[in-house]
């Protein structure tokens, strides 16, 4: 059987893990700090933190900003649910945009949406391609105009817009006009969860952009402080001999990433460029190849308008199929052996979002991309062989299926 996308976990994981354990820290400690340093590093930015998953990161964002009640976040109705979930978290309103055709949110689409009440945006690099965010910021900036803060929130008064906070789950590594994911919105959201292209088992990170007159050096610190508890001291700055005072500034969260985790991480990103990032390149280029000249598929963008693909998911498209028949071609697929998937279930058709009067009739490009969609596996070990065994399975059962 062909998995869809198992970790790559090697000798040199395991040893960094065992290392790790047997340094006696375990929790948020060196590795977890020398992670965040290297993130930074990587993608060109000031300040990352990193912690538990994208989507406690993410929700500690919208709190600082003071998002909750009679408020709306515009999110793209084609994405997981995560980027919508947190959003009903504080209280607020997910206003869901229609994608264009390469499954990004459609900058018209999000500029018609905007209110006095929209305070932030959640762009989705859906696949690893990034979404327009450069325009997203400008559609921000136009938004001043009518932004109406809540007064409780200095941040807010202080942006005097909505905040852009990117989805960029998938994206890590990805670029647009040449600079790396991370510092082109005010925000930027990694998740490091089992299946993501650089893994750490469950974990996420911050890249915080913020413009001035922020200080993200001090942004890093309220996050740090949000994450455990609302408490001024870390585990790791109380070890020092009689330093054990501490104050709760605040009922914060806890969602802090471990030792463990960064261990992963720290060997996941030493090898990023070199190894992962060009095998995960190879396996969609040969997809690409195999199904770009055969005129019943469409081939997912990895490259659009200077924005450049991480080569998280390779989305392929069966050019007439109805839902129906996607999922009869899925059956005949795992006929064969072959795990595929579908990314995603649009948020409307989703019991939640249903019950809540959303409607896919509303977003008909995001139901007519998903209808047709097939993801295929791509993971570092996966061979030239077993990628050559997918696509034959895929042109199989889209020959049983589609007349
Ligand atoms: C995986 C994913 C998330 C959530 O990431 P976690 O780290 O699991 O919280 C958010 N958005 C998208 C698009 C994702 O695919």
């Amino acid at each position: 059987m062909i998995p869809f996308s198992p970790p790559r976990i090697d000798e040199r994981t395991i040893a960094e893990v065992t290392a790790a354990l047997r340094s006696g820290w375990i929790t948020t400690g060196p590795r977890t700090k020398d992670f965040e340093k290297r993130l930074a590093a990587y993608c060109d930015v000031g300040t990352v933190i990193a912690l538990n998953s994208w989507t406690n990161a993410a929700e500690l964002v919208l709190r600082w900003f003071g998002i909750g009640p009679g408020d709306e976040v515009i999110v793209p109705a084609y994405t997981y649910c995560a980027t919508a979930n947190i959003v009903m978290h504080v209280g607020a309103k997910p206003v869901m945009v229609d994608v264009l055709d390469d499954f990004t949110i459609d900058p018209a689409a999000v500029r018609r949406a905007i209110t006095p009440h929209t305070k932030c945006i959640i762009p989705v690099d859906i696949g690893g391609l990034p979404a327009n965010v450069p325009e997203i910021m400008r559609i921000a900036e136009e938004a001043r105009l009518v932004f109406a803060p809540t007064p409780t929130s200095n941040a807010q008064l202080q942006l005097g817009r909505p905040l852009v906070l990117s989805d960029a789950a998938h994206s890590f590594g990805a670029t647009i006009n040449g600079r790396k994911v991370g510092a082109q919105a005010d925000i930027t959201g990694f998740s490091f969860h089992a299946v993501k292209n650089l893994t750490t088992a469950e974990g996420g990170a911050l890249a915080l952009n913020m413009p001035a007159p922020f200080d993200n050096a001090a942004l890093y610190k309220h996050f740090n402080t949000m994450s455990l508890h609302g408490q001024n001291k870390d585990a790791l700055a109380k070890t020092q001999a009689g330093a054990w005072r501490y104050d709760v500034e605040f009922a914060g969260w806890k969602c802090n990433m471990t030792d463990l985790q960064a261990a992963i991480g720290i060997v996941e990103l030493e090898r990023y460029d070199t190894e992962t990032q060009p095998r995960r390149k190879a396996i969609c280029d040969r997809y690409s190849a195999a199904f770009a000249g055969d005129e019943r598929f469409l081939v997912p963008d990895f490259e659009q308008d200077g924005r450049v693909g991480s080569y998280h998911l390779f989305m392929l498209r069966v050019a007439r199929a109805t839902e129906d028949q996607r999922d009869a071609i899925i059956a005949a697929i795992a006929k064969s052996e072959v795990s595929v998937n579908v990314h995603f279930i649009p948020m409307p058709m989703l019991t939640v979002y249903k019950n809540l009067g959303y409607r896919i009739a509303d977003y008909p490009n995001t139901y007519k991309q998903y209808s047709r969609e097939i993801s295929l596996p791509v993971y570092f070990d996966l061979s030239d062989a077993q990628v050559d065994q997918v696509v034959a399975a895929v042109k199989e059962a889209v020959g049983e299926n589609i007349q």
